[in-house]
């Protein structure tokens, strides 16, 4: 299974679909350059244009990006630029919020410090035993990735020191303040040289990350992107719908596509209602999101879907303001919205850098005033598809591949991610592979499991201990079935 939070990437990536800027116009060494065509990076992605004319220059840098818009290369290419490859000690640091992210990270970073002999790269993550770690440190690394817990681990022991330290990258950071972390970061940027370069990347800015940027960076430049970028890639197509089909429409577009998480716009509250119900009824995994549920529900809701146990969050556009999430692989919209800005916006949810999203809109007959509106809006005109093209890919339903259990207790029993990743993988007996995103809230943890061993999952952490603790573990459903009677639904008032 691919880490939860961001498939990993493996393939070779294909070029972003819009042509950009070269690399060739920064000042970079020319066996740099050759290595990144190599790579197949002719051209930069948004990111990575608007940030390195700033973080090549030595300044320190906050800038908003998403997962998959090529921020490795973002931070990679200024930290190894203030690379000495004769010093043997640690001079670059990245920082994560989990171990598969820092593997990526620690792999994407070896491709491209590949045009230097001898760059040696240490990932320090927490599941994988001290010592081997211990030992590399012990023989000399120019650049460590890991996550703040087992960083902070390493410094307390005396393996890892950070006198030479010139570039501090804090990667996620929003995620990694979500995860508790804001603590050990402190404390590790503490122990860093004052004298040093310091780059964060963050898809929100909650209020800790300006708390973070005002004592830890110096005098930081910011960069923000508008939310489509050139490097998405999005595959847009219309189909004509009559009114009284509409939401049967969104499960032959379900159906035909197979994405694993998709984000469907309503144009008001009642259709979100509306479709949520049919869509249950036709045994899809589908949650809404709409302005009437209080706080933790909304959280639950959206959590579900961003580890992936829900397939469909349907939402109106009030509702789905500000929601952080990965980019995904389906945006349908239910309705045309009146405003093609609006369009923009919802389509800019799905298209990665190296994966293609689908962009899928349902007209009727009335709207194509609407549609006109969106084709001047984007320039181009729109792809017409017929209902009748769309077929079944599978007799299997549609499922989501996790499913996420929900363990009483949180922050406030000082739970960490590692701590329920240790009960999974330790006692109970399951591979980290099964396990996928861990978050923990105030007095809740939710952790996604593969849905094939959800209910074994949460029998044996039942029976068994978290923390040397013993816990109530449940299975949040997301298709509607029935639920012990003690459970608090997700969608409370799902007033079908
Ligand atoms: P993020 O950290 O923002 O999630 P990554 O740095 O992992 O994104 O990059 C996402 C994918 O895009 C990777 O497969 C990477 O190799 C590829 N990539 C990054 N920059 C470029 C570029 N300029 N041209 C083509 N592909 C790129
Ligand atoms: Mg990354």
């Amino acid at each position: 299974m691919p880490d939860q939070i961001s498939p990993s990437f493996t393939a070779m990536p294909a070029v972003p679909a819009t042509v950009g800027e070269s690399f060739e116009k920064l000042s970079l060494a020319p066996a740099v350059l050759a290595n990144l065509r190599q790579l197949g990076y002719l051209n930069m992605t948004p990111i990575q244009a608007a940030s390195l004319p700033i973080s090549l220059a030595g300044h320190d840098l906050i800038a908003q990006a998403k997962t998959g818009s090529g921020k490795t290369a973002a931070f990679g290419l200024p930290l190894l630029g203030n690379l000495n490859p004769r010093g043997f000690n640690v001079q670059a640091m990245v920082m994560c919020p989990t171990r598969e992210l820092a593997d990526q990270v620690t792999q994407e970073l070896r491709r491209l410090a590949r045009s230097e002999d001898n760059i040696k790269i240490l990932a320090l993550v927490g599941g994988s035993p001290m010592r081997p770690q211990m030992l590399s440190l012990d023989h000399g690394a120019h650049i460590v990735v890991g996550t703040p817990g087992r960083i902070m681990d390493h410094l307390q022991r005396g393996s890892l020191t950070l006198e030479a330290l010139n570039t501090l990258v804090l990667d996620e950071a929003d995620r990694m303040l979500d995860m508790g972390f804001y603590g050990e970061i402190a404390a590790i940027a503490k122990l860093c040289p004052k004298k040093r370069q310091t780059l964060l990347f963050s898809a929100t800015f909650p209020p800790e990350i300006g708390e973070l940027s005002k004592r830890f960076m110096r005098q930081p430049q910011e960069v923000k992107l508008p939310e489509l970028h050139a490097g998405d890639k999005i595959r847009q197509r219309f189909y004509q719908v009559a009114k009284d089909r509409r939401l049967e429409a969104v499960a032959l577009l379900l159906n035909h596509y197979r994405p694993v998480s998709t984000l469907a716009f309503c144009n008001t509250r009642q259709q979100c209602r509306d479709l949520l119900q049919v869509l249950r009824e036709q045994g899809f995994h589908a949650l809404a999101l709409h302005g009437e549920l209080e706080q933790r529900e909304r959280d639950q809701v959206l959590i579900q879907f961003a580890n992936r146990s829900c397939s469909v969050l349907v939402a109106t556009d009030v509702a789905a303001r500000g929601l952080d999430i990965d980019k995904l692989e389906a945006v349908i919209n239910v309705d045309v919205t009146p405003d093609p800005e609006v369009y923009i916006h919802r389509i800019g949810r799905t298209g990665r850098v190296d994966q293609d999203g689908w962009a899928l809109s349902l007209a009727s007959e009335n709207q194509m005033k609407r549609v006109d509106a969106i084709a001047r809006e984007i320039g181009t005109e729109v792809e017409w598809h017929a209902l009748d093209e769309l077929q079944p890919a599978s007799r299997k339903p549609l499922l989501p591949p996790m499913a996420t259990l929900q363990i009483l207790g949180g922050r406030k029993e000082k739970i960490r991610p590692a701590d329920v990743l240790g009960a999974l993988t330790g006692e109970a007996g399951f591979n980290s592979a099964q396990v996928g995103k861990i978050t923990i809230t105030e007095s809740t943890t939710y952790v996604a499991v593969d849905r094939s061993i959800a209910h074994e999952a949460q029998r044996r952490l039942s029976e068994g201990k978290v923390k040397g603790r013993t816990v109530k573990v449940r299975i949040l459903a997301v298709d509607g079935e029935a639920r012990p009677r003690e459970y608090v639904p997700a969608v409370k008032r799902r007033d079908a």
